[in-house]
C-alpha cells in the first residue's frame, strides 16, 4: 500500500519541468528549482506520501524555489520596543555612516594607505585618531566586537597569568559569552575575589601577587544587583593598580558616550568616566549605546595598546574597510553632542519624547488598518534600551512624564 503511494510522487525532473511550466519561479536559478522540488518531494516521502498532495505541488515547489533565491536576511520592521535588539541587528547607522559604508563598498579604499604621505600605513587609524580625539585617551584599537576586545586584551596581557575579577561581575552576556570561559579560552588564570553580592578593595588587594596580570571589572551591564551589596570605586581600584603596578582593564559593555542621564535615562557608565576614573584599558560594543556598526573599541595606555597590536590574534580579530568606513563616520558625530544626539538613530530613539513615538504609533496604526482581518490599537508600554544597556530600565521612565 505505502510502496504504491511512494511510487504515486513524480521523479524530481517531472516535479521540475511541471514547477517551470508554471511560471511562477521566473529569474530563479534552475538549480534552485531542482533543489526545491527534491524538499517537496522528501517532505512528502517523509510524511508516509499521504494521498491528495499532487494538487499544488508545483505550486509548492515554485514557492520553495523563491524562497531559496531570496535573501535570508531581510529589511524588517523593529516592532518589539527594544531599541538595541540583538536579534535584529543592533544599532541602525546614521545617515552619514550609512553613506561611508556604500561609498567603501564598491571600490578601492586607502584602508592601510597613507596618501598625504604616499606610503602604507595602518588600517583603522582614522577610527583610532577618533577614539583618541573623543576619550583623550593616548591610543586605541578597533577589532570585531566587544568579546574580541575582551578575549584579545586578556591573551595580550595575562597569557599564562592570573587576572583578578570580583564574583558579583562574572556575566554571561548571552550566546554563550560567559566571562570565565573567555578568560580560559585566552590561557589566564581567573582568580576570583569577594562574593556576588559584596567585594571590597581589600579581596583585591589580598588577591593580587607577583603572577597577577590584570584587575578586570566588567560592567554588570544586563543585570543588576541590588539592596546589600557594594564594590570599590574605580578610582580606589586604580589606586591599587598604581600602587602593584598591575593593569587596570575595564569592559563598560555598551561604550556610551553620552550621558543616558540627560535623555531621561537612569545612568550607564560612559568610556570617558572609566578612563578619567582611572583605568588603564576600557573595552566597549561599536553596536551598543555607541550606535556605530558591529566592532570592539579598545582605548587607553599606549604601552598596552601596542602589546594588543603585537598579538597574533589582533590580525585574526581585525575589521575591514566596511567597518572602518561606518565607524569613522559614527565617531565623527560626537564631536558635537546634541548633533550625535539627533544623527545617530540609537541616540534619536532613546531620547524621544513620548508624543513623538505616540504621534508615530498612530501613524503606523492607520497604515496597518487598511490591512483586512487587521484590528489595531495604540498603547503605552514601556520599551527597553535592550543591547545588554540598562536591564530592567524602561525606555521612558514612566507613561505620565
Ligand atoms: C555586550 C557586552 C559584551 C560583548 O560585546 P559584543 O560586542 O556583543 O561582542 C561584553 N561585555 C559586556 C559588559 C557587554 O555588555
Amino acid at each position: 500500500m505505502s510502496d504504491d503511494r511512494f511510487r504515486a510522487l513524480p521523479s524530481v525532473e517531472v516535479l521540475v519541468q511541471q514547477t517551470l511550466a508554471l511560471g511562477r519561479s521566473e529569474g530563479v536559478p534552475r538549480a534552485l528549482v531542482v533543489e526545491a522540488a527534491r524538499a517537496v518531494l522528501d517532505d512528502e516521502r517523509k510524511a508516509g506520501a499521504p494521498a491528495g498532495l499532487a494538487d499544488g505541488r508545483a505550486e509548492r515547489a515554485a514557492a520553495r524555489a523563491r524562497a531559496l533565491a531570496a535573501p535570508v536576511q531581510r529589511r524588517v520592521i523593529n516592532a518589539t520596543g527594544v531599541v538595541l535588539h540583538t536579534n535584529l541587528g543592533r544599532a541602525p547607522l546614521s545617515e552619514a555612516a550609512q553613506a561611508a559604508l556604500a561609498a567603501a563598498a564598491g571600490g578601492y579604499v586607502s584602508l592601510e594607505y597613507d596618501i598625504a604621505e604616499g606610503r602604507r600605513s595602518h588600517r583603522a587609524v582614522g577610527v583610532e585618531a577618533w577614539l583618541c580625539r573623543l576619550t583623550g585617551a593616548e591610543a586605541a584599537l578597533a577589532v570585531n566586537n566587544g568579546a574580541a576586545a575582551l578575549l584579545l586584551v586578556i591573551s595580550a596581557l595575562a597569557q599564562g597569568r592570573k587576572v583578578v575579577v570580583s564574583r558579583g561581575e562574572l556575566v554571561e552576556i548571552g550566546g554563550s559569552f560567559r566571562l570565565p570561559e573567555i578568560l580560559k579560552k585566552a590561557g589566564a588564570t581567573l582568580v576570583e575575589v569577594g562574593t556576588t553580592n559584596r567585594t571590597r578593595l581589600d579581596d583585591y588587594r589580598r588577591a593580587t601577587t607577583a603572577d597577577t596580570a590584570l584587575i578586570l571589572r566588567v560592567h554588570p551591564s544586563n543585570f543588576r544587583v541590588s539592596g546589600f551589596s557594594e564594590r570599590p570605586t574605580r578610582a580606589e581600584l586604580a589606586a591599587l593598580a598604581k600602587e602593584t603596578g598591575i593593569p587596570f582593564v575595564e569592559d563598560v559593555g555598551s561604550g556610551a558616550f553620552v550621558d543616558t542621564a540627560e535623555m531621561g535615562l537612569e545612568h550607564e557608565p560612559t568610556v570617558l568616566e572609566s578612563l578619567t576614573e582611572g583605568a588603564d584599558l576600557v573595552t566597549f560594543s561599536g553596536d551598543k549605546l555607541l550606535g556605530g556598526p558591529q566592532a570592539g573599541l579598545v582605548v587607553g595606555r599606549r604601552e598596552w595598546i601596542a602589546a594588543l597590536k603585537r598579538d597574533p590574534l589582533a590580525r585574526a580579530l581585525r575589521i575591514d574597510k566596511l567597518t572602518v568606513a561606518a565607524l569613522e563616520a559614527t565617531l565623527a558625530a560626537y564631536v558635537d553632542p546634541e548633533r550625535a544626539k539627533s544623527e545617530l538613530p540609537t541616540l534619536a530613539l532613546l531620547a524621544a519624547e513620548k508624543h513623538a513615538l505616540e504621534g508615530q504609533a498612530h501613524r503606523l496604526r492607520d497604515a496597518l488598518s487598511g490591512l483586512s482581518g487587521l484590528a489595531v490599537t495604540v498603547v503605552p508600554v514601556q520599551s527597553e534600551v535592550g543591547g545588554g544597556a540598562l536591564p530592567g530600565v524602561p525606555r521612558l521612565r514612566s507613561n505620565d512624564d
